[in-house]
């Protein structure tokens, strides 16, 4: 996974390739393309394109969808918006009838469509926003968290506040000694919110949370779903080394009835690692002491 990658690294004329690749398409008839296709067409390397699309995706110049491919014959089978829309179960391939798992990840491909706008993808004196918490110095003080915390109620773009957060609370935890704090570079990738290396970090870190690990954040209303526990475990349970993994959801985790089924009993369900559930009044703790460490102690026995 590639957390860092800048896009002011990325040399101009690359940036001017995709430029025009990307408004050929828009005078097109093409409306789905793939990092694949922009490869083929562009002298750029994928990883070049993937973080390009990534920050397009951000600045909602792009749009990123989930295309469903028969595995037999690569014939198209549908584009959903969401993974929740992706139906689970199987079909019947239109071109070559033979059956396969709609729902299999497998079978998916990310694709792109440009978004309606007359944009220009790159602004012209390429100085990108992004990272700009991890990169500069900034004044972290609580007044500065309570500022930003503000801001974000009154923003009326859920995918930029989603990412505007995600900064935000790697920044919060960047005020943790020693550690290194990544941000996934794509809203849309599946990809954990933010990364956490622990390497040179304090003893009391190391040992509460293991070398690495994640933090996921979600400002959506909707309480967050057994399913998006079970997504985000997918994630950490691969990280080498990490004994504790946090979700900050500031709309809560569904309960469930009596019996034990909601998004909270499979959050103290796993073990390895253990997952932690973070909420408004876990951040506001974190706001108020202008560092994640005390909620993190506290919340050791959950
Ligand atoms: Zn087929």
């Amino acid at each position: 996974m590639e957390y860092s990658e800048k896009l002011t690294d990325i040399p101009k004329e690359h940036l001017e390739d995709l430029r025009t690749y990307l408004n050929n398409v828009r005078t097109s008839s093409v409306r789905h393309f793939s990092v694949e296709t922009a490869f083929a067409r562009t002298d750029l390397d994928k990883a070049t394109v993937q973080t390009v699309f990534s920050v397009l995706v951000q600045e909602d110049a792009l749009k990123a969808k989930i295309e469903v491919r028969c595995p037999h014959c690569t014939a198209q089978q549908g584009i959903f918006t969401k993974r929740s829309e992706v139906p689970s179960r199987s079909k019947i391939c239109i071109d070559c009838e033979r059956e396969f798992r709609v729902d299999k990840k497998r079978n998916w491909e990310v694709v792109y469509e440009i978004v309606d706008g007359d944009h220009d993808f790159f602004p012209e004196d390429g100085q990108w926003q992004i990272r700009k918490f991890i990169d500069e110095e900034v004044d972290c003080s609580k007044s500065f968290f309570e500022q930003e915390l503000k801001r974000f109620e009154k923003m009326d773009n859920p995918q930029k506040r989603g990412r505007d957060f995600d900064y935000f609370v790697g920044l919060l935890f960047q005020q943790l000694e020693g550690v290194d704090i990544r941000i996934k570079p794509n809203g849309n990738s599946g990809e954990v919110d933010v990364h956490m290396s622990c390497l040179d970090a304090q003893d009391w870190l190391y040992r509460l949370v293991g070398s690495n690990t994640f933090i996921e954040n979600k400002w959506v209303s909707p309480p967050i779903e057994k399913s998006e526990i079970i997504d985000f475990y997918e994630k950490v349970e691969d990280l080498p080394n990490c004994r504790r993994a946090y979700f900050l959801s500031m709309s809560g985790f569904t309960k469930g009835q009596r019996t034990k089924t909601g998004a909270l009993a499979k959050v103290r369900a796993y073990k390895d690692p253990i997952l932690v559930d973070l909420y408004r009044d876990d951040l506001d703790q974190m706001i108020e002491n202008a560092s994640p460490e005390s909620t993190l102690r506290n919340r050791q026995m959950y």
